[in-house]
């Protein structure tokens, strides 16, 4: 790791904390009934893994890869399926799991192909959101942290593939990716 990470913008410890709080919030509204958590691949896995055991509520979990970013650091706006449920969602409560709200063009893009499918309800529930997503009218139920628009990695995220297995959030130093 050593100098490529500038500062660690949130620990472990607050990443736990919150998601115990969003569990909560979270059970509270599927009270009595079946949840299908949905995580996109590959930056969702730390959120999945901790929130899927955090809640009470009795819950499957499938798995969606799709592509808006490549491997640098800008949106290039164009979402692909790189991989679909394996599971029918029909008159299922989707609950999506997300790393990061960026643009909001991944997720809205997902909210309207999910959403077509016929699921009994369709919430989302993001670990973290930046403030360029305010842009796009997504309505996200449960949302861990809003952190400033820089470019993050830990906890899921990557850069080029690194940093996914830190686990906290941290913003990288500019050398690292050119900037
Ligand atoms: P959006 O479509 O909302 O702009 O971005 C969706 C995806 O872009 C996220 O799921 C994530 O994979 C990637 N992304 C957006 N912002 C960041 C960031 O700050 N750091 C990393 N590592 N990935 C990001
Ligand atoms: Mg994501
Ligand atoms: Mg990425």
């Amino acid at each position: 790791m050593g100098t490529d990470l500038k500062k660690v913008l949130i620990t472990k410890e607050e990443i736990d904390a919150k998601l115990a709080g969003l569990a909560e919030q979270i059970d509270a509204e599927y009270a009595g009934r079946e949840l299908l958590l949905v995580g996109v691949l590959k930056g969702a896995v730390m959120v999945m893994a901790d929130l899927a055991r955090a809640v009470r509520t009795p819950a499957t979990m499938d798995w969606m890869a799709v592509s808006s970013y490549g491997a640098g650091t800008q949106s290039s706006g164009v979402v692909r399926i790189l991989k679909d449920l394996d599971t029918d969602i029909q008159d299922k409560h989707v609950l999506i799991v997300e790393d990061i709200i960026d643009s909001g063009l991944t997720l809205s893009w997902l909210l309207s192909n999910l959403g077509s499918r016929g699921p009994a309800s369709l919430e989302v529930c993001t670990l973290l959101r930046k403030p360029d997503a305010a842009k796009v009218a997504i309505d996200v139920k449960w949302v861990g942290f809003d952190i400033p628009n820089e470019f993050v990695v830990g906890y899921g995220l990557d850069y080029a593939e690194k940093y996914r297995n830190l686990p906290f959030v941290g913003t990288l130093a500019p050398h690292v990716y050119g900037g």
